[in-house]
């Protein structure tokens, strides 16, 4: 058992992340979950330098019509499912494939 610098609650050494506040005891700081979003993964905007926030998980079905996207997602051939991180500064959207699809 440790105990969690922030709040004091007990902690079991096993877990990085404080139960109770989501104190991260590698990083030392509190992690935030911000509303309505799973941080997955901790991607940051190249441009920005600030956290990506993760905006779901798009699914194509088969014989979607890609419209002009048709160039661009034949880059991901074998591919049906994204997620997509948003980078709520720039604007910028960043595509990746879902761990569990990648072989
Ligand atoms: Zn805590
Ligand atoms: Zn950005």
């Amino acid at each position: 058992m440790k105990y969690c610098p922030n709040c004091n609650a007990e902690v079991d050494d096993n877990f990085e992340i404080c139960w109770n506040c989501n104190y991260d005891f590698e990083n030392n700081e509190i992690v935030k979950f911000e509303d309505n979003t799973v941080a997955k993964k901790d991607i940051r905007c190249l441009r920005c330098d600030v956290q990506m926030s993760y905006s779901g998980n798009y699914d194509f079905h088969e014989g979607t019509d890609f419209g002009f996207f048709g160039n661009f997602f034949e880059l991901f051939t074998n591919r049906e499912s994204f997620d997509i991180y948003v980078c709520n500064k720039c604007g910028k959207v960043e595509f990746f494939i879902p761990e569990s699809k990648i072989n």
